[in-house]
């Protein structure tokens, strides 16, 4: 087959332990899915969860052991970082349900969802979609991901980030308010899951803004660490 152009490359994620790489077909993410957020960004109670997604190219890959770079983005000035437990798909399916979801599961990551949060707050505001807050281009850094039978109890793990050494983030996965196999059942109804969808299953409390030359290390215990800089 021939193009009239070069395709983009496949976007990959590095594996924890093997040379392969994990390639990513989509980006899904879960809003408000930590209560202690949810009241943060002045919503209160479990409300069935939502989606939204962001472009698979935007995602910015934090090798093992490396400090990724992510530029500070355009149109903001109020750029926030969200510390996230990724789940990767190695099985799709559609209408799975809760108890048949650890089937579906490769492995975790940690990630990353920034957030132009004066364009997300604005959106919002208008009854317009999130697209130009969330979805702009390297809104999605992301680290190794640690295959299920490596990763241990993900369920009970630790979830934190710290900006320059202070924590801002710290909690526990197992505050999801919908957790990673009800996730899976409420996505899998709205999509068909295919192996490389990955899933950004929310942040914990303590959102808040970073600036030019920051540092970020983030992670769920368990996993392999990140570490971020805003240039
Ligand atoms: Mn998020």
């Amino acid at each position: 087959m021939s193009f009239v152009f070069t395709p983009p490359p496949v976007v990959a994620v590095p594996v924890v332990g093997q040379t392969e790489r994990f390639p990513v077909r989509r980006i899904y993410c879960v809003g408000r899915n930590y209560e202690e957020h949810a009241k943060e960004m002045g919503f209160t109670g479990r409300e069935p969860p939502f989606f939204f997604l962001k472009p698979t190219d935007a995602l910015v890959v934090a090798e093992a052991g490396k400090t990724a770079v992510i530029p500070y983005p355009s149109l903001t000035s109020n750029l926030h970082h969200e510390i996230e437990l990724v789940v990767a798909i190695g099985r799709g399916g559609r209408n799975i349900r809760a108890e048949d979801a650890t089937h579906h599961i490769f492995g975790y990551a940690v990630g990353l969802d920034m957030t132009r949060r004066d364009l997300q707050t604005e959106m919002k505001k208008l009854g317009r979609p999130w697209c130009i807050g969330k979805g702009y281009d390297q809104s999605a850094p992301i680290g190794p991901i640690t295959p299920v039978s490596q990763a241990g109890d993900i369920g009970q793990a630790a979830i934190w980030l710290q900006v320059n050494g202070t924590d801002r983030q710290r909690s526990n996965v197992s505050m999801l308010i919908w957790n990673i196999a009800e996730t899976i059942e409420h996505l899998s109804r709205a999509w068909e899951l295919q192996p490389g969808d990955l899933i950004y299953t929310g942040t914990p409390a303590g959102v808040s803004a970073v600036v030019k030359g920051d540092l970020m290390t983030g992670c769920v215990d368990g996993l392999s660490l990140i570490t971020i800089k805003v240039a």
